[in-house]
């Protein structure tokens, strides 16, 4: 049996014909950038997060970049970013002449923890701090909130990962200054190429977000700043909006498979989900340090008062089995992959800029994490797959 990490087909296939007459009304119209299509999504995304405001974009790398400009992040400013997280979230600060912070995560949970960013601040310096919402896990935004007020740097959320996660009641993505996501197709609203969102919370943030993402134009050829050419193409948002009704069920499939996982992974011989002591420190309430551990399969940990939007199932591996498990999951037909394999704090374009300083639990899981199918169209009998395939390899 086969089971690819991802596969866009079946939920595109589902909704072939929605998807058929949008892009035929598209077509027809002649309008295809900007224009009501936009609006309309725009409109319908805030909507589902509880907003007023968002503004559609070309990308999530994009979402980030135009949101930084916005928090007028430039030369000589610092931004606080994981060291462990997709490398659009610490590039985009250095494309604006700033310098990328890079912060340790929890070992269990794989996020930043609030105490380790409240370190790294440095008043005066110290401009933006990206949260990133990895894998699908919320960070505590109540933690990054009150941050963002005592020190004023601004919030600029990494949703690409999490659309839908909440913490507390909240859905992420509302709560700092803003929120920006991704519609890549492996994301939780994957869209048909490249494309992302900016939710602002304050009008004026949503406005100025709107001009940069049009070269900075307002009103018609007149630049009061630089921008760029950030927008979202019009048959990109109407494909988009035939989606985004079916995004809570897509996430409770996720939530279901993860659930299945967890549920049934622990009772396997070597698996573990205590990789670190309890202590109060961390974001999770268990990580702080990253003990040697004799498991040989660490589930991942689902921190206190947030619920996941499992868009990656990522478990560590310890004892240097990693890849060894990666090449028996491929030959039994398993997708799987590492997110991420280098830390950001030591790829070469950012030690030029500084001395690679050392995050032990980046570090330990870039060695030791994988990331195991979780799409929302993975039937049960491929999920059984999965589990006893990595049954099989834990009693071999
Ligand atoms: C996917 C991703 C991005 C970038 O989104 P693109 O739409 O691919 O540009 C940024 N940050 C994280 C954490 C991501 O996973």
């Amino acid at each position: 049996m086969k089971v690819p990490l991802f596969s866009p087909l079946a939920q595109n296939e589902a909704l072939a014909s929605a998807l058929h007459e949008v892009f035929k009304s598209v077509l027809d119209s002649g309008i295809f950038i900007l224009g009501s299509e936009v609006e309309v999504f725009e409109k319908e995304f805030a909507a589902w997060h509880g907003m007023n405001e968002s503004v559609a974009i070309s990308s999530g790398t994009d979402a980030l970049l135009v949101a930084l400009m916005a928090a007028g992040v430039g030369p000589g400013d610092e931004v606080i970013v994981p060291s462990f997280t997709f490398f659009a979230t610490a590039g985009v600060v250095s494309r604006l002449g700033a310098r990328p912070v890079f912060a340790d995560v929890c070992p269990a949970c794989y996020l930043m923890q609030p105490d380790d960013v409240e370190h790294l601040i440095v008043p005066g310096k110290t401009k933006a701090v990206i949260p990133v919402h990895l894998f699908g896990h919320a960070m505590d935004m109540n933690a990054m909130e009150e941050l963002g007020k005592r020190y004023g740097v601004v919030i600029v959320e990494d949703v690409a990962q999490a659309m839908g996660a909440r913490c507390g009641e909240q859905r992420v993505g509302t709560r700092g200054d803003f929120g920006c996501f991704s519609f890549f197709p492996t994301k939780n609203l994957g869209g048909f190429g490249d494309g992302g969102m900016v939710l602002a919370r304050r009008a004026e943030d949503a406005d100025r977000v709107r001009r940069l993402r049009n070269h900075g134009m307002h009103p018609k050829y007149h630049h009061a700043e630089v921008g760029g050419n950030f927008r979202l193409d019009a048959l990109q948002c109407a494909l988009l909006r035939v989606k985004l009704p079916h995004v809570e069920h897509y996430l409770e499939c996720r939530a279901q498979h993860a659930g299945e996982y967890l549920r049934r992974l622990r009772e396997l011989p070597g698996v573990s989900v205590e990789s670190s002591p309890t202590c109060n420190t961390c974001a999770c309430g268990k990580g702080g340090r990253a003990e040697k551990t004799d498991a040989r399969l660490v589930l991942p940990e689902v921190r206190r008062g947030q619920t996941p939007a499992w868009n990656q199932f990522t478990v560590r591996v310890p004892h240097g089995q990693r890849d060894a498990l990666k090449q028996w999951l491929l030959e039994h037909g398993v997708g799987s992959e590492i997110y991420y394999p280098v830390p950001l704090h030591q790829q070469t374009c950012f030690s030029v800029q500084q001395p690679a300083s050392s995050l032990p639990h980046t570090e330990l899981l870039c060695q030791e994490v994988l990331s195991l199918p979780v799409y929302p169209e993975m039937t049960p009998n491929q999920r059984d797959h999965v589990i006893e395939t990595l049954n099989a390899w834990l009693t071999r």
